[in-house]
């Protein structure tokens, strides 16, 4: 089958001339007419599975006639629906070349959020948000951040579960007589060092973690949970003009990247619940009763900027206009601020001797 004879475009149904996606008018959008045909979005209830589940049998399958297109560099499978052959991939720049076919894929999304954000706005999101960027170099590029940003689908892993954890720690409390046995000598006294430990129940709920390789790892844990609230059913008009990326981290590996992140936000919870005057050698281990998944796609644009004649990437949520990405330093404010910490010091010290 040729790339052609497998993708049949969405058209106008005033002109005939292919159509895309409007963010602004949740609708499809002549590019030669300017004709606005809406689209009414399938309500959806997006269903919790089992995590050893793979693809349950009746989660629908979202139509074919996409053109599937992998990346030889990170790994991305991006899906479009108009016949190309080969382009650069969103995440990467390396070149994306014709995939397998689209339709052998065994886990599919089944629902997605549309894009709210227009090409239009996202030059102005990205300045409004470089201004903020404490440290960091302002003298960004961004005239033709809105011409060449791509928008993305990207698919998330949603996962929810019933945690046992259970903890171990030492605890430290103050000896009330100096010299107690096990005191370790202190400057105010001694600390005794005693065996701690706990059981607690903890819900993960609606946990979102990103199922594209090509998303870096610190903006993908950044991304908030997505409102699941304005979710619709997969439709390929809502990809006309946009790509849709197939996920690329299974669900078992994306769990497990989920319980590492549970992990880390319980031992800053529990290093409370340990209790004592300190404590050390925190220990927990969590069994998790039922974990559920779910999956979908998250709109994102991808934009890049050149910041002092370097290229920089930046994320823009696609829902809430949310920038995320890393400006390099600014050495000038850098040292100001270095320069304006320095003054501080000498005064405090100055004043302190007068
Ligand atoms: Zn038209
Ligand atoms: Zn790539």
């Amino acid at each position: 089958m040729s790339v052609e004879s497998a993708v049949a475009r969405v058209v106008c149904e005033a002109c005939g001339a292919p159509v895309r996606f409007d963010p602004e008018s949740q609708g499809l959008r002549c590019a030669h007419c300017r004709h606005v045909a809406r689209l009414t979005p399938r309500p959806v209830t997006l269903e919790a599975h089992p995590l050893d589940v793979t693809m349950p049998d009746d989660a629908g399958e979202p139509a074919a006639n996409l053109t599937a297109l992998e990346c030889q560099s990170c790994g991305a499978v991006v899906e479009r629906t108009e016949a190309v052959i080969a382009e650069a991939c969103p995440w990467c720049a390396s070149t994306l070349v014709r995939a397998v076919d689209a339709q052998e894929d065994a886990t599919t999304p089944t629902a997605l959020l549309p894009f709210r954000v227009p090409r239009s706005a996202l030059a102005e999101k990205v300045g409004r948000w470089a201004k903020r960027q404490w440290l960091r170099r302002g003298d960004l590029k961004t005239d033709t951040l809105c011409d060449e940003a791509v928008g993305v689908y990207a698919p998330f892993w949603i996962f929810s579960a019933e945690l046992d954890v259970s903890w171990r720690a030492e605890r430290a409390r103050r000896a009330t007589m100096k010299g107690a046995q096990g005191a370790e000598a202190s400057g105010q006294g001694a600390l005794v060092w005693e065996p701690a430990s706990g059981r607690r129940a903890h819900r993960v709920e609606a946990l979102a973690v990103c199922a594209s390789r090509g998303v870096p790892t610190a903006l993908a844990d950044g991304f908030e949970a997505p409102p699941l609230g304005s979710l619709v059913a997969w439709d390929r008009r809502y990809l006309e003009g946009f790509r849709a990326e197939r996920p690329a981290i299974s669900q078992s590996l994306g769990w497990s990247h989920a319980l590492k992140r549970v992990e880390r936000s319980l031992y800053t919870a529990l290093g409370r619940e340990v209790g004592g005057e300190t404590h050390r050698g925190l220990q927990l281990s969590m069994v998790a009763r039922d974990p559920r998944w779910r999956l979908l796609l998250v709109p994102i644009w991808v934009a890049r900027v050149t910041v002092g004649g370097r290229p920089e990437r930046l994320l823009i949520d696609g829902l809430r206009g949310r920038v995320s990405g890393a400006l390099p330093w600014s050495a000038p404010k850098v040292l100001a601020a270095a320069a304006a910490v320095v003054t501080l010091v000498a005064y405090l010290v100055g004043r302190g001797r007068g």
